[in-house]
């Protein structure tokens, strides 16, 4: 036995890979929320801006919550400036992220393939591609010829209900191991001295007349001059604490693993007729996603209906799928604010920042909001990258209405 396999045996030589500790009195920032965002923004505060006093609050586990429940996609192919500026970056950020943790995310930029079932929607895709590339990024728009080359699995009968015309392709998108982000996040942000504590709900945000003045915990109420909400699915109830109403829905979308085989897809798919995306592991099984289901929930599983809507669309597309045997489904609470797109930036009260509303969309910007983010709270300027995703859009008229987003509330 090797000696690596004797220490593991005993449970000795695998140090913690973040410390474990208990909340000090005070901090400078507290981050309500242990998933990607609230662990990316910790790191970069403490790395890039010299944070020492940040406190990472989680109510479960790190990455249980939309972290670890998503279908680990990764692109920046949207067409307005405000979600592709950001969701580049981010993809930018994940290029480099494996090393800048020490930490293998298992980045796979297999490509990310859009499909369009009409000629109608494929010429809104060359528009998208067109401004994509415009901007730098990278794009390609492949006809059913072309298509059939890069993704010979695909069912392209024209016959069927739904025939696929074209796709728009970003090769440079792809997927990412999502628990590991939180963990990779995790070790690093307590290596640069963040303290990071599990099983510790915020029941409560404390204000004053000078903004937030704390938090509290079953652990007792801790002082900080400085909040970020980053709480995904349950952004309502904790931005409630402070008594800031969010213009947003809380629905439940699910994912499914298919039992594990042999490597039959190298690249993500996406079928635009209703939504039905799929992807392969390392392991061998499918992941497939769709949209969320059609009522307001907090409860994090979700209706067969769906099921049977995602498994229809994903065998229009790969009819070997319908061989499979489907594994595993469960759900994560999606916050969608009504125009689709998320609210990032202060809040409206002093010292007290929002992350939320990123419904099914998120995973992908982890980096970039939390370098954004921890960027604004250390100088206390919203960075320009989250500029159009202030919660006063709602007020000023300021929507973000982009092709790509894939997420709003009933749009499937
Ligand atoms: C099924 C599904 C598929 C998805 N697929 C994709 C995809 O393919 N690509 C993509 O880009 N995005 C996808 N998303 C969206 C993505 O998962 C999220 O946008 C992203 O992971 C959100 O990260 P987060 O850190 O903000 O949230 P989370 O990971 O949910 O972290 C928030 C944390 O806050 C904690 N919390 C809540 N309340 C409290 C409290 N009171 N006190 C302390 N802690 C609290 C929660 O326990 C949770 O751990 C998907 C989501 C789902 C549900």
């Amino acid at each position: 036995m090797s000696l690596i396999g004797a220490a593991r045996r005993k449970g000795r030589g695998w140090p913690p890979a973040w410390r474990k500790t208990e909340p000090r009195k005070d901090y400078d920032v507290v981050i309500i929320g242990g998933g990607g965002h609230g662990l990316a923004t910790a790191y970069y505060l403490a790395k890039l801006h010299g944070a020492s006093r940040v406190l990472v609050l989680e109510r479960g586990w790190l990455g249980g919550g939309n972290t670890g429940r998503n279908t680990t996609i990764i692109r920046s192919d949207y067409f307005l400036d405000a979600s592709a500026d950001l969701k580049e970056f981010s993809l930018k950020l994940w290029e480099d992220l494996s090393q800048d943790l020490n930490y293998n995310l298992m980045v796979s930029q297999r490509g990310y393939v859009d499909l369009a079932h009409s000629d109608g929607e494929l010429e809104g895709f060359v528009l998208r591609a067109n401004a994509m590339r415009l901007r730098g990024s990278d794009a390609e728009i492949l006809d059913r010829e072309a298509l059939g080359k890069r993704v010979p699995q695909l069912n392209l009968d024209g016959a069927t209900r739904y025939p696929i015309v074209g796709a728009l392709v970003q090769e440079r998108g792809g997927t990412v191991r999502h628990d590991a982000v939180a963990w990779g996040y995790a070790r690093a942000a307590s290596q640069c001295g963040v303290d990071i504590v599990e099983q510790c709900p915020v029941t409560g945000i404390g204000v004053d007349g000078q903004g937030v003045k704390s938090v509290i915990t079953p652990k007792g109420e801790i002082s900080t001059r400085r909040v970020l909400i980053s709480v995904a699915g349950h952004s309502s109830v904790v931005a409630a604490m402070a008594g800031i109403t969010l213009p947003l829905e809380s629905l439940a979308v699910q994912a499914f693993v298919s039992e594990p085989v042999k490597p039959v897809l190298d690249v993500v798919v996406n079928y635009n007729a209703g939504l039905a995306y799929v992807s392969q592991t390392d392991k061998g099984e499918l992941v497939l996603g769709g949209a969320v289901d059609p009522y307001n929930s907090y409860a994090s599983r979700g209706g067969f209906r769906r099921i049977e809507d995602v498994v229809e669309r994903a065998i229009a597309m790969f009819p070997f799928i319908s061989k499979m045997r489907l594994m595993r489904q469960w759900g994560g609470i999606a916050d969608i604010p009504m125009d689709g797109n998320a609210i990032v930036g202060p809040g409206t009260v002093d010292g007290l920042y929002l992350n939320a509303g990123w419904g099914y969309a998120g995973f992908k910007a982890t980096p970039a909001v939390g370098w954004t983010m921890a960027r604004t709270i250390a100088s206390g300027e919203t960075h320009p990258l989250l500029e159009p995703f202030s919660l006063s859009r709602f007020e000023t008229g300021g929507l973000i209405d982009d092709a790509g987003a894939g997420p709003r509330p009933y749009a499937h």
